[in-house]
């Protein structure tokens, strides 16, 4: 018998490690042996019992090898999978059948997460992707890592990148658009580096300096600090002052819910905001509706995304190896068995974006 491990959160706050056969995968499904699997804010909210699923095979963002691919020979761009294969997955699924994915909207399925939230005493066991392997369900797309891709570069790209680039799509940023970004963690990082892609003149406004370097290296033309704005309303008379009167485009990347009161007022009359970091229900804040109409400023709150721009943050990554610093992203790794020391390490903002590595890939 073959086993693999993983790392199941039995409630919040505690996890185990477990040891379970691997599955034979069904038609269409594929099993993939991880090697980097990155720790991401939504892991960090489910430990601390701030999120909707409570119990769970922690881990969504991955990179692994395909193993055996005769049950799903290609990927989801129709490249033939071979054994030993780089892949990268959407972490959520699409059903076809409930009434979003009927019309089109397969990001929004009532049934994404079907799949990850199941016991994994049940078949397949390696639902999240913090394990030695992970099970891909024939609902999620998966598509191939590019050659000169480093693992580690793309761990969470299916996830931020993907996630940042559906976001930065949503705000119609083209060249020429002053574009202001709230946060610069994993998420703003991969948002100044997509908004520069495509021509814009990027701000980023964050309270932490060595976050604000790390935008920087990654393109922003201006940073905004809290050291230098430590007022809401200095930050909105900074930002306002460096782009003619307010930005074309606004991206919340902070997960703080009185970010949007400041960056609504960031954005000039017309534009677009796109709300992506705060994702846990709850969060309530007083908004100026009345002002908000009168500069007719548009609130586009994205959650997920089309299978296409995590197939597009792979082709962004490989087309910018030795363009951006990917080497800063994960300034930490673990093996799984310190998967709780991760976690802290993580929450305590002891170390950036962690990731646990496994296998012979692991460094
Ligand atoms: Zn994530
Ligand atoms: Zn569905």
């Amino acid at each position: 018998m073959t086993t693999g491990r993983l790392a199941y959160m039995p409630e919040p706050g505690s996890v185990e490690l477990r040891e379970y056969e691997l599955p034979t995968p069904e038609p269409g499904s594929l099993l993939i042996e991880t090697v980097a699997a990155g720790i991401c804010g939504s892991d960090l909210h489910m430990f601390a019992d701030k999120h909707p699923l409570k119990s769970i095979v922690l881990g969504h963002e991955v990179i692994g090898r395909v193993v055996d691919p005769a049950t799903r020979p290609t990927d989801s761009a129709g490249r033939e999978l071979h054994p030993g294969d780089l892949v990268s997955v959407v972490y959520f699924a699409f059903c076809q059948h409930c009434r979003q994915c009927a019309r089109g909207l397969t990001h929004l399925c009532e049934n994404a997460y079907n799949h990850w939230i199941a016991s994994p005493d049940e078949f397949p066991h390696f639902t999240g992707t913090f394990g030695t392997h992970y099970y891909v369900g024939r609902f999620q797309h998966l598509f191939k890592v590019p050659d000169n891709v480093d693992p580690l570069a793309a761990v969470s790209a299916n996830c931020a990148l993907a996630q940042v680039s559906a976001g930065v799509d949503r705000g119609g940023v083209t060249a020429g658009d002053t574009v202001v970004i709230q946060g610069a963690g994993g998420l703003g990082l991969w948002g100044v580096a997509v908004a520069k892609e495509r021509g814009a003149h990027v701000i980023v406004v964050d309270a932490v300096q060595r976050r604000l370097d790390a935008a920087k290296a990654f393109g922003a033309d201006e940073v905004v600090s809290f050291d230098e704005a430590p007022e809401p309303g200095d930050r909105i008379a900074r930002v306002r002052e460096l782009t003619d009167g307010g930005a074309d485009v606004g991206l919340e990347l902070t997960g703080v819910g009185s970010a949007v009161l400041e960056g609504v007022e960031m954005v000039r009359p017309g534009a677009t905001y796109v709300e992506i970091g705060n994702v846990m229900p709850g969060v309530e804040i007083g908004l100026d509706i009345g002002s908000l109409t009168r500069r007719s400023v548009t609130i586009h709150p994205v959650i997920r995304y089309h299978q296409r721009f995590l197939k597009g943050a792979l082709d962004f990554i490989s087309r910018n190896v030795g363009r951006l610093p990917f080497d800063q992203l994960v300034d930490a790794t673990y093996p799984l068995d310190d998967v709780l020391q991760a976690m802290e390490d993580s929450k305590a903002r002891k170390v950036n974006r962690a990731a646990l590595t496994m296998g012979p890939d692991a460094r």
